[in-house]
């Protein structure tokens, strides 16, 4: 048993007795999960090499090897390579902090200015058929459960828009059975009456699926990996299509290539140390 992650295990006194046993088989016997490496039938396989490039630069990757003359030298760069990303990442870096901080500030303001982006999250259902040991919206936690119908959807969208919001952001929880693509589509469609620009974040989906979402209207489409350290991974990500590590890596790829304007992924810090406040770290890149 993964002794860091007893933290997280909280059983619910609604699980019917099956399910606490399956529950706990999950938590305490590995050989009891499926293979997080492999993809479920339904998922696509894309052509791509940059999962491998990911993982061997990951591997590479020697955080004691920098020294406060990297460091330096990545300050003084007018543009940062990858070699100066790791650099700062480093714990040479450590006493680097405010330096850095001005850095990317100066950076920031040059490509956007003085610009703060605000969207509305809105959870259009919350239905998950994921065990992730660390949520609370995973399938064995007993919570109120609520998928919205279209009229409520409506409504929220006008009382957000009332506001002056022009982005929205939809959200569910990982349940295809619960919340399937049509489903999404048709709160897409009625979001373009209020949104200028339309965001979403839900289950991976294949790129068909990625296509027909952006002929409903999304823009851009969000992807948690929570952490790219596959063998921490399938220790957080005990049930359902999230275990597999390497369909959810290919989202941003499998959205871009259905259309959408941008991709946004992130990890969840805190992961690797149990007991620890997690915080996400959000990218967004949009063309
Ligand atoms: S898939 Fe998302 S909502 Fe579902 S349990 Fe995992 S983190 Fe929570």
């Amino acid at each position: 048993m993964n002794e860091e992650n007893q933290v997280y295990f909280i059983d619910s006194d609604q699980l019917p007795p099956s399910a606490l046993e399956r529950k706990h088989r999950l938590e305490q016997d590995p050989s009891f999960r499926a293979d997080h490496m492999k993809y479920m039938d339904g998922m696509q396989v894309i052509e791509s090499d940059i999962k491998d490039k990911v993982l061997k630069a990951m591997g590479e990757y020697d955080y004691n090897s920098y020294t406060a003359a990297d460091v330096e030298r990545a300050l003084s760069h007018e543009t940062c390579s990858i070699e100066d990303f790791k650099a700062f990442l480093s714990p040479a870096a450590a006493p680097y902090l405010e330096q850095m901080a001005r850095k990317a500030e100066e950076i920031t303001k040059n490509h956007f200015g003085n610009t703060v982006y605000i969207f509305t999250p809105l959870y259009i259902a919350n239905y998950c058929q994921n065990y992730c040991i660390y949520c609370g919206f995973n399938c064995y936690n007993n919570i109120r459960r609520k998928k919205l119908n279209f009229q409520e959807i409506e409504h929220e969208m006008q009382v957000i828009a009332k506001t002056g919001m022009e982005e929205i952001l939809l959200l569910t929880g990982e349940s295809r059975k619960y919340s399937d693509v049509e489903y999404i589509g048709e709160a897409v469609k009625i979001a373009r009456k209020y949104f200028k620009n339309i965001g979403i974040e839900i289950y991976p989906v294949n790129v068909d699926e990625y296509k027909y979402l952006h002929e409903c209207g999304v823009d851009y489409v969000t992807v948690f990996q929570e952490t790219y350290n596959a063998d921490k991974y399938e220790t957080l990500h005990l049930l359902g299509h999230k275990r597999v590590w390497p369909y959810r890596f290919d989202s941003q790829e499998r959205a871009l290539m259905g259309g959408m304007r941008g991709a946004g992924f992130s990890a969840l810090l805190g992961l690797m140390i149990s007991g620890r406040m997690h915080w996400r770290l959000r990218f967004m890149f949009i063309i």
